[in-house]
């Protein structure tokens, strides 16, 4: 029940993005994809296990975010045999990426989004497969389940593999980057746009636990084994965001000084993490500059959403 790690080095970071590749007899399937310029590096793990891209059986992409599904085009190219499992909502950005494209672009702009992803090209319709809530896939007796998980976006699911005692997170449980663990375990969940939501981003990473699985995987970046752990990090943290969302929400703020608010707010989060974890250095700060501007904007998003869903926006 081999699962292999694979480091996508995405934009040239190392442990940063991981994908994973399972085998199970004679077969494998891809867990994530991260970026088209890691496809080539996922082609040589395969290899390096003795294995074709005429045995790939899946590619399975979590959610639509470009850094989990940006090389699946390229990846269903190159293994002519798998088909992509992928999320009701998230299908449809495999098969027409024209709007994640659009989205992407908005919050990275074009220039990073070009250097980054390149192109996106469409999946043919016939080679996806939607997973359902709690569906479990027999993969020639191997049972795959998936778990829709909301929080960090509405198209994300997990999957549990009992066979192998490990569930794959995505962005679900949180980001747990090797290099700021030598202080003792240090998580923090994405909220990145744009569907962040703190009540069900605590179910899910509830429902990961359930799993009572002995090792998640996560995308950001590898496995953990002390789920109870990172679970109870996360939690204390979404609670923080949910809080910022309500006091934006109930403000008077509008438009602009939504998101100087939030960008604020989220910065000083980071700043008392930091502080109570010892690494508050100018190094943690460049390692997470990304993830604190993405968690920004994703935290003035959900503002936003909430503002137009209550007829304010
Ligand atoms: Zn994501």
């Amino acid at each position: 029940m081999t699962v292999t790690t694979i480091d996508a080095k995405y934009l040239g970071h190392a442990e940063f993005v991981s994908t994973y590749l399972l085998q199970h007899g004679e077969r494998a399937a891809f867990i994530e994809t991260a970026n088209a310029a890691a496809v080539p590096r996922m082609l040589e793990a395969l290899n390096e296990q003795g294995m074709s891209p005429e045995q790939v059986d899946y590619v399975i992409i979590t959610h639509v975010h470009l850094d989990h599904a940006g090389g699946a085009a390229d990846l269903m190219k190159a293994c002519p045999n798998a088909t992509l499992l992928a999320h009701p909502n998230a299908a449809k950005h495999a098969i027409d990426p024209s709007k994640l494209v659009r989205s992407a672009t908005a919050v990275y702009g074009e220039t990073l989004f070009a250097e980054m992803y390149g192109t996106i090209d469409p999946i043919p319709e016939d080679r996806v497969r939607i997973m359902g809530d709690d569906e479990v896939l027999d993969w020639n007796g191997r049972e795959l389940r998936f778990l829709h998980t909301r929080g960090h976006a509405n198209h994300h699911f997990c999957i549990h593999d009992p066979a192998s005692r490990s569930v794959f997170t995505g962005d679900a449980f949180g980001l747990v980057y090797p290099r700021l663990q030598d202080r003792g375990l240090f998580a923090l969940p994405s909220t990145s746009p744009t569907d962040f939501d703190a009540a069900a981003a605590k179910d899910s990473v509830d429902r990961i636990v359930a799993t009572g699985a002995e090792t998640a995987y996560l995308t950001h970046s590898g496995g953990v084994t002390d789920l109870a752990e990172v679970a109870a990090l996360l939690h204390p943290q979404l609670d923080r965001y949910g809080a910022i969302v309500e006091e934006a929400f109930a403000s008077d703020r509008e438009g602009d000084a939504i998101d100087a608010f939030c960008r604020e707010q989220v910065d000083a989060l980071f700043s008392d993490l930091f502080k109570a974890h010892g690494v508050d250095s100018a190094n943690t700060r460049t390692t997470l500059a990304m993830d604190m501007n993405l968690n920004g904007q994703g935290i003035a998003a959900a503002v936003k959403k909430k503002r137009f869903k209550a007829g304010r926006g």
